[in-house]
């Protein structure tokens, strides 16, 4: 080993989206919500090869976002519940619906209405201040640096890459929170959205902070634009130079990371590296999520789902795109190694249902 360790920005975002952006992970994750406990039941619906998902359950079970319990109806077998924390992570995932919801459905029905049990009402979920009470929005906080702000040397870089496919997320389930974490799950977007955030606009300012090579840059810039989150201008001509501005849709991109940001200062037992205060009431805040129609604060438990779509039509909701044809021993290893293919289950369930 040679030279320093680089230092990265103390975040509870990144920290929390480690825990969320693993495809599979998040897959499974996304059955505990919609009610599932056991093993099988998850094997099922999602197709997912039997190693992998022991793998997930257990990677889950040592973040304490699950506990594995004996079955009270079956000696011998175990099913698995969300922990405090893990219920508390259901948050994130209903900022992460609300923006898919909104902004990446091109106008269609969305794929999951939302009931909230205590007032009775289809609602959306909304961010709201924990002091004031009133929605958030983006251009609205402000910012400094709590008492874990700082660096700390950044973790060995991982060689797995991830396939940024458009529907690696969504298998079986279209989903609006799949397609949020498409745009964010990939760290380099994310920390360039986080740069955004922070105020930075120019490439040589993400390049100098991020160390990020040009190649890279240039093509995460160029998909964020191509999607709508950000836009290019022009502000010098010679030589030709551009600046980065988030859009509207991009700014809203705020409220699930700022829901992270609150999951991960709650939970991952570091001090707050960044503190938010909301213009409008000039309070210190966290953001809450609360019911649109009667303004309470949600729980996961008073949340009933309204399917949009029917299960499990692997076939048409898979992108064509994504399929494979191949299912060769050969095959199947890689893509066991690869946790992001999207394509095993569906092709064995395909096999299976012929
Ligand atoms: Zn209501
Ligand atoms: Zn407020
Ligand atoms: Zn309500």
């Amino acid at each position: 080993m040679t030279g320093a360790a680089r230092l990265i920005r103390n975040c509870s975002v990144e920290r929390t989206l480690a825990i969320v952006s693993d495809t599979w992970t998040f897959l499974v994750l996304r059955e505990f919500y919609l009610g599932a406990h056991r093993f099988d039941q998850i094997q099922k619906v999602l197709g997912v090869p039997r190693s992998t998902l022991s793998n997930r359950l257990g990677w889950l079970v040592d973040a304490d976002v699950i506990v594995r319990i004996p079955d009270p109806n079956r000696s011998n077998r175990h099913e698995y519940r969300l922990t405090a924390r893990g219920r508390d992570l259901y948050l994130v995932m209903l900022s992460l619906l609300r923006f898919g919801d909104r902004h990446l459905h091109g106008g269609a029905p969305v794929p999951l209405r939302l009931t909230h049990q205590p007032c009775g009402h289809e609602f959306q979920p909304e961010t709201a201040c924990s002091a004031c009470g009133e929605n958030i929005v983006a251009t609205d906080v402000r910012y400094r640096d709590g008492p874990g702000a700082g660096f700390s040397p950044a973790p060995p870089q991982t060689q797995r890459r991830r396939r940024g496919e458009p529907g690696a997320f969504e298998r079986n389930r279209p989903s609006s929170v799949s397609r949020a974490l498409e745009i964010i799950a990939d760290r380099w977007t994310f920390l360039i959205l986080r740069e955004l955030f922070l105020g930075y606009r120019r490439y040589e300012q993400f390049s100098a902070h991020l160390g990020v090579s040009s190649a890279i840059l240039a093509a995460r810039l160029s998909r964020l634009t191509t999607r709508g989150i950000i836009d290019r201008t022009k502000y010098q001509d010679l030589p030709e130079r551009f600046e980065y501005r988030l859009t509207t849709i991009g700014r809203d991109l705020y409220l699930p990371l700022i829901q992270m940001l609150h999951w991960g200062d709650t939970w991952l037992g570091q001090p707050a590296p960044m503190i938010l205060t909301h213009q409008a009431c000039r309070q210190d805040f966290s953001p809450r999520i609360v019911c649109s129609c009667c303004r309470a604060a949600i729980a996961p438990q008073d949340v009933r789902y309204t399917l949009g779509y029917s299960l499990p039509d692997s076939s048409r909701l898979i992108p064509e795109k994504i399929k494979v044809k191949s299912s060769s021993p050969k095959a199947l290893a890689k893509l066991e190694s690869n946790p992001v293919e999207p394509t095993i289950g569906s092709s064995r369930r395909r096999r299976a249902t012929r």
